[in-house]
């Protein structure tokens, strides 16, 4: 997977970023490519984001390490037992997550954090493959936004799971409950995301984001 070129425009961003650097990062290595699943394989809880981050994932080659987003995220996993500590910044700074696995749908970084319909389709295969690696295991999934949420659906579609239908409309706190081909039920929970976006303005704090990780 990380020698993965399959999307030109991607490919381009995420190795010219890793040659330009960002100032405050001019002294580290960039990671530059795909970004595999970080935690456990056999993690009980798997946590659905968007794509790396251009000086964060795409720095550190771990997903959400290394950037604001990730700064909340990680807190929030340390407060509820998932992480040793509860910041990320570089490769290497002993982080290590307890019961969580953190999937990106789409496993490069692209341009303004906006992957296309056909990058994210492009890479569907490789969080099928993460879905199926984690099924024995898995007791609930968190999708942090709607195109995590729809590419988890579309995963375990592929992967012959029970979904309701009419299809579960991603929200913060939504919740579906999910069939695997044994039977075994799976909890789909929706999570705004971590971004700034949310975060900064409030639409997202962090009692909503404990709130959520305390009910997978
Ligand atoms: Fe390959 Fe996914 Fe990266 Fe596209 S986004 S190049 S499919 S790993």
């Amino acid at each position: 997977m990380s020698v993965c070129r399959a999307c030109p425009r991607l490919v381009t961003w995420r190795e010219e970023v890793a040659v330009t650097k960002r100032a405050a990062f001019a002294d580290q290595p960039y990671w530059g490519r795909p970004v595999p699943a970080l935690g456990p394989p056999d993690a009980p809880v798997l946590v659905v984001g968007l794509a790396p981050a251009a000086h964060g994932a795409n720095r550190t080659g771990r997903n959400f390490t290394g950037d604001r987003s990730g700064d909340w995220l990680y807190a929030a996993l340390h407060r509820a037992g998932y992480a040793n500590q509860p910041v990320s910044w570089a490769a290497g700074d002993g982080l290590e997550l307890d019961g969580v696995r953190i999937i990106a749908p789409v496993r490069c970084a692209p341009p303004q954090n906006k992957p296309t319909l056909v990058e994210r389709q492009t890479c569907a295969p490789w969080l099928d493959a993460d879905l199926a690696r984690s099924a024995p295991f898995v007791r609930s999934i968190m999708c942090l936004g709607s195109i995590g949420w729809d590419a988890t659906i579309a995963g375990v579609r592929h992967a012959g799971w029970e979904v309701p239908r009419p299809k579960p409309k991603f929200g913060h706190g939504a919740r579906a409950t999910l069939r695997t081909p044994e039977g075994r039920e799976v909890a789909l929970v929706g999570c705004y995301h971590v971004s700034q976006q949310n975060t900064f303005t409030g639409k997202l704090t962090e009692s909503m984001l404990d709130e959520v990780i305390a009910s997978l």
